[in-house]
């Protein structure tokens, strides 16, 4: 619905702001079209704004289609709702490979685009790509996998891990060895905090080396994922690292009609990134 004060339910104003800061959740609310250029945008297009007074909020594509814009080709206005399926069916296809993905042009081909334009639109929707995302979620499996596992080689090959290499590649993200892990952190003082998010609680933990976990939900706690460690509630100053990592993944806007796992996935990763930045 639009009228000359609202939009989707949104005043213009309110709509304008979201344009302003390329908010992706209003993706399939309205369409931005901007009268000097004859484009009509997704609200979270990339580019450059246009000044207010030059642009039309519209409900749809077929509103501005008919008043003579143009689809812009830079975010696709007209295929949100497809966009969005195939990355949501690409990120169910790595998860049911077991750790052992299927190339970037399979995954494209399966999901029915080019493998370029996939890598953008799957990298826009979660900030990384097919790859990066595979190995993340690996990685995720192999730390579960090596709690309290007897063997660290076990924990590896039931991730998903093709060779140990590519597991020791990975185990820095662990923040101490694979073993002592395996150990439940024996030795290791841990330090920890919970900042809330629009995703629930965020758990991130720290060893002197950096982040050895980080964790949405209401999961097990500290001291049930590291039962040999020396556990230390964060202070002040941890806390507020761990809500500047909280924001900064925040600010990367994951599309938010991701599967749940995958947006959880791809929130932690840019957790990572951030704690990883210092
Ligand atoms: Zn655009």
């Amino acid at each position: 619905m639009s009228d000359a004060t609202s939009i989707a339910g949104l005043t213009l104003d309110e709509a304008w702001e979201g344009f302003a800061r390329r908010d992706r959740r209003l993706d399939d609310r309205f369409v931005v079209a901007v009268r000097t250029t004859g484009i009509y945008c997704r609200p979270s297009c990339a580019a450059r704004r246009p000044r207010r007074e030059n642009v039309e909020m519209l409900a749809d594509a077929a509103a501005a289609r008919a008043r003579g814009y143009r689809a812009c080709r830079r975010c696709c206005p007209d295929s949100v709702a497809r966009d969005r399926a195939a990355v949501a069916d690409a990120t169910r296809l790595i998860a049911a490979a077991n750790g052992a993905p299927p190339p970037l042009a399979a995954l494209a081909d399966a999901v029915g685009y080019a493998p370029h334009h996939f890598l953008r639109l799957f990298k826009r929707d979660t900030g990384l790509t097919p790859a990066a995302y595979a190995r993340a979620l690996r990685a995720a499996h192999a730390a579960e996998q090596l709690r309290g596992a007897a063997r660290v080689t076990d924990a590896i090959y039931a991730a998903g891990y093709a060779a140990p290499s590519r597991f020791y590649a990975d185990a820095a993200r662990l923040g101490m060895t694979p073993a002592t892990f395996a150990e439940g952190g024996a030795g290791v003082t841990i330090r920890w905090s919970r900042v809330d998010t629009a995703l629930g609680p965020l758990l991130v933990a720290t060893t002197p080396r950096g982040l050895c976990h980080a964790a949405l939900g209401d999961g097990p706690t500290p001291g049930e994922l590291f039962p040999a460690a020396t556990l230390v509630a964060g202070d002040d100053a941890h806390r507020r690292w761990a809500a500047t990592l909280a924001a900064r993944a925040a600010a990367e806007r994951h599309d938010p009609a991701l599967p749940d796992d995958a947006r959880r996935l791809a929130f932690l990763e840019a957790v990572r990134r951030a704690a990883a930045d210092g």
